[in-house]
């Protein structure tokens, strides 16, 4: 049995999260998967609720879960400088070391390059993100008007959990080929770290090849011949930047699902924001969520060696595969006329 929180955040996630509650749900009735599921509050409606936009209760329970779906948060909308408004640290409060996010074009719906089909595993505990190297403080300080300085954190543990995850991930894939993306001539130390751990664990997975390309060479390669590349592994500021460069090659954010993965827990969330443009109208793509969810599958399949929830993301991700590639219940982002319920009942229909 799989515990698995639903959370649904702000504006559309409160559309996409229960679309991709009910793909899963149908998915692991066909597998005869057991999930115990756990709504918890969280965003804007758990304020309402419990005064706070991360309740201690919503943590606590999170505790005893095996993964969860968390759907965007339309944080820019909240209060400022109220402690009860903030946009919850799940990611650092549960260790959560690395963003896996797949970039994966589509014959039929427009996008810079055909047949790209990436992983990319971005370290999300370290780098240069002041949020994310500091326990008190600020990883910035400004000494004087003139200067500011700024650091960077690799660790050795950091580094190898990282890319143990990139190569167990490209051992599911038929390319099995891992490329770490550093710039290890010039920040000899950092880079040089980073890429000492991804040879290090290379050795142990000798059916799997490992490939190094430099930052600079790697942004521009990736927009020329996006389809050489099958697993990618990279510090935190280098994969902020390149997969957002992977979600526009293949069309961009409605196409970008998510899942934060720590030791013993992942969790589910897409790429976009919360949408409050479009929030409320039964517009919003659901594709994102649903496959961040497929992933979250995936990944407790292989984790906790359950073919039930492993040939559950299976099934969802042919049954996506059919409906793209059908394109008649899709909705207007992608070329279609389908709500987000509509689109979400065709992916439940077809695992
Ligand atoms: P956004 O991703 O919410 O929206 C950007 C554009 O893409 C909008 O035009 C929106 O309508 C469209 N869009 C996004 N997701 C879509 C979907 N699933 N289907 C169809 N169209 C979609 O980014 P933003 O407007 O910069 O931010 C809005 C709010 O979301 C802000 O409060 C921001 O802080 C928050 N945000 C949250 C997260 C997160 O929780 N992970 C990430 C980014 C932004």
């Amino acid at each position: 049995m799989l515990k698995i929180g639903i959370l649904e955040g702000d504006d559309i996630g409160l559309e996409v999260v229960p679309e991709a509650v009910k793909v899963m749900k149908a998915a692991a009735a066909k597998t005869g998967l057991k999930v115990e599921w756990l709504s918890l509050p969280l965003g804007k409606k758990a304020h309402e609720t419990h005064g706070h936009t991360m309740p201690d209760s919503t943590v606590e329970a999170l505790k005893s879960v095996d993964g969860w779906l968390q759907g965007p948060i339309g944080h820019n909308a909240y209060p400022r400088n109220d402690p009860t408004w903030i946009n919850p640290p799940l990611r650092k409060k549960f260790e959560l070391f690395a963003s896996v996010k797949p970039v994966k074009s589509y014959p039929n719906l427009p996008s810079v390059h055909k047949d790209v089909d990436i992983v990319f595993l971005r370290e999300v505990t370290e780098g240069m993100q002041s949020s994310s190297v500091v326990f008190a403080g600020s990883g910035e300080f400004r000494p004087n008007d003139d200067i500011s300085i700024g650091m960077r954190v690799v660790t050795r543990k950091g580094a190898n959990r990282v890319a143990r995850e990139a190569f167990e991930i490209a051992r599911t894939r038929s390319r099995r080929k891992v490329t770490s993306v550093h710039k290890e001539p010039v920040y000899r130390l950092v880079c040089g770290m980073f890429a000492e751990e991804c040879r290090k664990v290379a050795q142990e997975f000798p059916d799997c090849t490992l490939e190094e390309v430099l930052v600079d060479g790697f942004a521009m390669k990736l927009v020329m011949k996006p389809q050489q590349y099958d697993v990618v592994v990279t510090t935190n500021q280098f994969g902020d930047i390149l997969t957002d460069e992977g979600a526009g090659i293949v069309g961009g954010l409605g196409l970008a699902p998510g899942l934060c993965v720590g030791a013993n827990q992942a969790m589910a969330q897409a790429t976009h924001g919360s949408a409050p443009d479009i929030a409320g109208q039964g517009l919003a793509n659901p594709y994102a969520m649903i496959m961040s969810g497929q992933m979250l599958f995936e990944w407790l399949g292989r984790k906790r060696n359950n073919s039930q929830a492993a040939e559950a993301a299976q099934r969802i991700a042919r049954s996506m595969d059919r409906v793209i590639a059908e394109a008649k219940v899709l909705t207007a982002d992608l070329g279609g006329k389908a709500s987000t319920s509509q689109m979400g009942d065709a992916v439940a229909a077809g695992v």
